[in-house]
């Protein structure tokens, strides 16, 4: 790293500004001067991004946030009712309302992701976007980065991780990144001329792998199909015509795709993932990874978007009570997390145990690690997302 450039100080650097940074940039105002980098420009054309579902128990952190107004006037739905069909033919209903706290929401995730980002900025971070490739290094207490496209290098005094999947700066500190298992999630924006006034999460289990689908605020209907990555259907289903005709043979999705057209199949890996939290103790402090740099949850939790922002919040907390307590508030942060991961998998496990019906598949039969009896009663109920939620939700709040 050349040191020719003048640097720029600031109290936080927090990289990646989705959901998870923008609610941490943001979260740190005014106490802290914070960069926010982010490699897409705003006007880059990217393929939809998939994760809608929102449970009620956020309103709360978007409260803290101070965002709750506006994200009320953004148009996002209000959540109804779950159908499942998990481990039997006939559906299981879930009515939202019976969720102590509120349905939640089918977000317009477009809205929400740059309803966030632009609140961090109103609030008085700095955002930079299309940044490029970076170097990180540690030089006198501080980290610095160095911005490759324009030489720019910036330092602070704390270094956070909000690239989501990617992890990417904590790998380049070399912190590894454990992907429990490897599944893919096939995904599709349908439209239909007819009206389709259902608003159901439809979820349903498959010899192969697990559907959902639901509308969302922009009219499309998202149809997501999960299977291994090693799944020998994988290519097939890529075929916008065979993922709709593999949907349509399940009862349950069939009755809600009627006048649906074939539309472009997109991928995404979508298996839980963990950062090695203990390598992370031993790098320096200031560092921290937020979101799904830190933990990625399996798309049956829809977790995501709440960890993102729980997670922003609980690391908004250390940063603020250091500098007197740099050390404890850190590792007070990742005990927080290792609890909320050691929960998450507790209920993950019991969801997957659940499905007996296929449970030769391989599919199925990699996933079932703890299987018990008092696992399979309950997973009917888990698969319900609020039931899910309140579980979790209640770590945090
Ligand atoms: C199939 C699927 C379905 C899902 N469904 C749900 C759901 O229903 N409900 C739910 O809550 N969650 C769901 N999720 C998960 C949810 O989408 C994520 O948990 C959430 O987006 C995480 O937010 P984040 O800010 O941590 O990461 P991201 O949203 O991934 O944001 C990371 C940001 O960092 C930027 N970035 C990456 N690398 C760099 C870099 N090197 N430099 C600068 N910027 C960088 C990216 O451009 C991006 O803007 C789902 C996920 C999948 C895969």
């Amino acid at each position: 790293m050349q040191l020719d450039q003048p640097l720029e100080n600031w109290d936080v650097i927090v990289v990646g500004a989705g959901p998870a940074g923008s609610a941490l940039a943001r979260r740190l105002q005014p106490q802290c001067k914070v960069l926010l980098l982010e490699r897409q420009d705003r006007d880059a054309s990217e393929i939809p991004r998939i994760g809608e579902s929102l449970p009620g128990a956020a309103k709360v952190l978007l409260n803290r946030l101070g965002v709750l107004e506006s994200f009320l006037n953004e148009g996002h739905a209000e959540r109804r009712a779950t159908i499942s069909t998990w481990d039997c033919d006939d559906p299981v209903y879930f009515d939202s309302m019976r969720d102590p706290n509120g349905p939640g929401w089918h977000l317009d995730r477009q809205r929400f992701d740059a309803g966030l980002r632009a609140a961090s900025v109103e609030a008085g971070a700095t955002l930079l976007e299309g940044c490029g490739q970076f170097q990180v290094k540690r030089s006198d207490d501080r980290w610095q980065i160095l911005l490759e496209d324009t030489g720019q290098i910036h330092q602070a005094k704390f270094l956070v991780d909000a690239t989501g999947q990617s992890a990417n700066l904590a790998r380049q500190l070399g912190i590894s990144r454990h992907v429990d298992d490897p599944m893919i999630c096939l995904y599709a924006y349908l439209s239909c001329e007819s009206n389709d006034d259902d608003h159901c999460t439809r979820i349903s289990a498959d010899h192969n792998g697990w559907w959902y689908s639901v509308r969302v605020p922009s009219g499309h209907r998202v149809l997501a199909f999960h299977l291994d990555s090693a799944d020998p259907e994988l290519k097939t289903l890529r075929r916008p015509d065979y993922l709709l005709a593999k949907a349509r043979a399940l009862p349950i999705l069939a009755e809600a795709l009627v006048g649906y057209m074939p539309a472009s199949v997109y991928a995404r890996p979508a298996a839980s993932a963990k950062l090695d939290l203990d390598a992370m103790v031993a790098t320096a402090p200031g560092f921290f990874a937020i979101g799904d740099a830190l933990l990625s949850f399996d798309p049956i939790a829809s977790q995501g978007l709440f960890h993102a922002l729980a997670s922003a919040e609980s690391a908004a907390r250390a940063i603020l009570r250091c500098p007197e307590e740099m050390v404890s508030a850190r590792v007070a942060f990742l005990d927080e997390m290792r609890a909320v991961h050691r929960r998450y998998r507790q209920y993950l496990n019991a969801t997957y145990a659940g499905v007996v019906r296929f449970r030769d598949e391989p599919f199925w039969s990699i996933r079932r690690g703890m299987e018990s009896r008092q696992y399979r009663i309950m997973s009917e109920n888990i698969i319900h997302e609020s039931n899910y939620n309140r579980k979790y939700c209640h770590y945090y709040m």
